[in-house]
């Protein structure tokens, strides 16, 4: 009997919810007050310094080291008292998750003993030993070591003992070699490009944000039942199970009432992240069983990812406490849904118009129309390259696996949207754009109505899905960091901008009238991208047909799809705008290829141990107490009685005989693929070996081991099965 797998059943089937630490108080109360925001700086700055510093968060002007060293001194005066003893630069390295270092903040003084110390050079810049991160070859080819460089438009925070302070992470010779870097560079490049198309509308805009709001789902597992199963230690999913019986048929789980142990979590999630000065929002059970998700209020799209990277963490530790584990992997177990992170994104202006959102008056909405078309061509133009900004090994079981978005990107608008996109394309440019009494350009063909927001509207298929006052990107990962989805979207839609005004530029003068000139190339636009928009359902074969057809990016391998980084069209995108050279994009596609084939590697392997060292050992001893069955019944009964009453028996025996050849012949084989695919130098082919000679066998070997979890008596099965991790009492 497999006392490992029942003992842990039946603690965490007995625990009782952990108390909350969350207080009685107003949330209001203690809202931030880990962070060292602009209520924080008041008391620690100086007026003039705090004016310095806001035009750099603001306007990303350079600070002086004076003001650094002001701005430490302050920073340094707010830890203390908040009990830090240490500080680090907290930077996001192309692994998962976020990278840090600590110092302490002694040092010596004049008289033998420590003072702490924190001095603006400390503050603005550190060096952690860069070569251990990934950086695809840059630094081996360059330049060993590497910097962290602060980043002043991320308020610092305190975790534990420790203050916290959000950087970039470069490399001696300039290349990127983290996920920031690049998306303030295409936010910055969004911004300029915005502020220019919005000046055709409204004189008096001077800045454009980009905002995101992050859903980040993800399962939580008993912390026993956890540690009994290596494959969702070791690679965050599991590699085998059957599925149980009752699953997520009834549709019993999706909004249901949240079980005490779980919500008892979340009230402790929540109540660490509103310290942390994240707006949480929303809580909710998710499709599966043991599924949940959080979304916070949408914020400013660097911010946002850094409190989703912030949470992930923050979320591993609160789980702990409540004898769960967090499992953001994107796709935990089979036959169920798997965790995905709809992004959804806008833009807005400073003078607070939404540039997503239907306007309020005929002006608005010309702009908003013009913007939302962009968008759609940003995405009709660069729809291989998005689906790669979200493809991972994790994410594939996802993308085209028919549940979540298909691996096609395609976009919804929306019945009202796509009838407004028809009537423009079909009226001739003096019913449509036109310029009112006060010289103000409108649209005057259509009202924009803004039942929109109405959910009714809304396609559930859709990759990339207009929801009203924003798009929802929905194939980004639950693991993932939202950085690489969110700097190619940002950089497609600031060259798309760019272009956009280029086109209506020229065409003014050559001497058409600013409406007309708009009028024509939004036209142009509606006409050129229709291919991308999709109203229908994305899981259906015909729509896999379909796509084809229209020329959509229908590639499905990971290694392949990351190609679309290094095409002539991505390389001019990203270099144009300033975002990554084309060595930057080579080396990132390095690390990109070498991660897929670790993943795979360390899943086969793990795979391989747990089947001969505990599937196959287990069902050998079923099978030969069987064996023992068939004797002895042969010893009390004559032959013939004998054969009957075994008949079942036997029949398990060599089902079981079967199974086990079966699944030895497999591991075998895949063991040789790997040995092949090892000796492949380049990353790109190797990951592709792994892809298509190794990957396979996972599946086949796994519908062995299924078909033998159904067999084996249950006592005797090592691993706690489905039903037992699945299911929160
Ligand atoms: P769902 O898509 O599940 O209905 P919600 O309505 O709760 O989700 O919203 C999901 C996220 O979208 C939230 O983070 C919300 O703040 C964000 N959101 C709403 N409006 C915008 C917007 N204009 N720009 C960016 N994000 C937005
Ligand atoms: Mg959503």
């Amino acid at each position: 009997m497999s006392s490992l797998r029942f003992n842990a059943v039946d603690k965490a089937f007995c625990r009782k919810p952990v108390a909350t630490e969350a207080p009685s108080k107003l949330t209001s109360d203690y809202y931030g007050k880990n962070v060292f925001n602009r209520a924080q700086m008041t008391k620690f700055l100086s007026k003039g310094t705090i004016k310095v510093l806001s035009d750099a968060i603001d306007n990303g002007m350079p600070l002086s080291r004076d003001i650094a060293d002001h701005v430490a001194a302050g920073m340094k005066m707010w830890a203390l008292e908040m009990g830090a003893t240490h500080y680090t630069h907290w930077f996001q390295p192309l692994t998962e998750g976020t990278a840090e270092k600590h110092d302490s903040f002694i040092e010596y003084d004049d008289n033998g003993g420590v003072i702490e110390e924190f001095s603006g050079k400390l503050l603005v810049q550190q060096e952690p030993d860069a070569s251990s991160f990934p950086s695809g070859g840059i630094r081996n080819t360059f330049e060993a070591r590497g910097y962290t460089a602060w980043d002043p438009s991320s308020p610092a925070f305190i975790v534990d003992d420790t203050l916290c302070i959000p950087t970039i992470f470069i490399s001696y010779t300039g290349e990127t070699l983290d996920y920031k870097t690049p998306l303030l560079k295409a936010l910055n490049a969004v911004d300029k490009a915005a502020v220019d198309v919005c000046r055709y509308f409204d004189s008096s805009v001077k800045k454009v944000y980009s905002y995101l709001g992050w859903e980040q789902e993800y399962f939580l597992v008993d912390e026993e039942l956890y540690a009994t199963r290596p494959d969702l230690v070791l690679t965050g999913r599991t590699l085998m199970g059957h599925e149980s019986a009752k699953n997520q048929q009834l549709e019993d789980h999706y909004f249901g009432s949240i079980p005490s142990r779980v919500a008892a979590f979340m009230r402790d999630l929540e109540f660490e992240a509103y310290k942390y000065g994240m707006p949480l929002k929303t809580r909710h059970n998710e499709v599966a069983p043991n599924q949940f998700e959080l979304a916070p209020i949408y914020e400013e799209m660097n911010l946002a990812i850094d409190h989703n990277l912030l949470i992930m963490s923050i979320m591993e530790r609160v789980a702990q406490r409540h004898h769960f584990r967090v499992l953001l992997h994107e796709k935990p177990f089979a036959g169920v849904n798997g965790s995905g992170k709809h992004n959804n994104w806008s833009l807005g202006t400073d003078t607070g118009v939404g540039l997503m959102t239907p306007g309020k008056t005929p002006t608005e909405n010309l702009q908003f129309i013009t913007f939302l078309v962009n968008a759609l061509m940003a995405v009709h133009k660069n729809d291989g390259l998005l689906k790669a900004s979200v493809m991972t090994a994790p994410n594939a079981h996802r993308l085209g696996a028919n549940e979540a978005p298909p691996a096609i990107i395609s976009v919804f608008l929306g019945t009202q949207i796509s009838a407004i996109l028809d009537k423009l394309e079909n009226s001739s440019s003096e019913e449509a754009i036109v310029m009112d009494e006060k010289k103000k350009l409108k649209l005057a063909i259509a009202h924009i109505p803004e039942v929109l927001m109405d959910s009714t509207d809304r396609n559930r298929t859709s990759p990339f899905a207009f929801t009203g006052n924003r798009f929802e990107f929905r194939a980004v990962g639950s693991s993932a960091n939202c950085a690489s989805a969110m700097t190619a979207l940002t950089a497609a839609v600031a060259c798309q901008l760019i272009e956009f005004k280029s086109e209506v530029d020229a065409l003014i003068a050559k001497g058409t009238s600013q409406e007309k000139a708009l009028f024509d190339v939004i036209k142009k636009y509606i006409k050129e991208s229709k291919n991308i928009r999709f109203n229908g359902n994305g899981y259906s074969d015909e729509w896999k047909e379909e796509a084809a057809k229209r020329g959509l990016d229908c590639e499905t391998s990971v290694p392949l799809i990351y190609d679309k980084y290094i095409t002539k069209e991505s390389e001019k995108l990203f270099e144009s705008i300033g975002v990554f050279t084309a060595k930057e994009l080579e080396a990132r596609n390095e690390v990109k290829w070498e991660t897929y084939t670790k993943k795979i590697q360390i899943e086969a392997r793990v795979l391989g141990d747990l089947v001969m060292n505990h599937i196959i050992p287990v069902a050998t001893r079923y099978q030969s107490m069987l064996l023992d069955n068939v004797f002895k019944i042969k010893n009390v009964y004559d032959e013939e009685k004998a054969s009957q009453l075994s008949a079942q028996d036997r029949s398990i025996i060599e089902e079981i005989a079967e199974h086990i050849a079966a699944i030895k012949t497999k591991v075998d084989a895949m063991v040789e693929a790997r040995k092949v695919a090892n000796k492949i130098e380049c990353e790109r082919s190797k990951a592709i070996a792994y892809h298509d000679e190794v990957f396979p066998y996972m599946a086949e070997i796994r519908y062995h081991v299924d078909k033998l979890e159904l067999i084996v008596d249950n006592e005797m099965w090592p691993l706690p099965k489905y039903r037992e991790l699945l299911f929160i009492r």
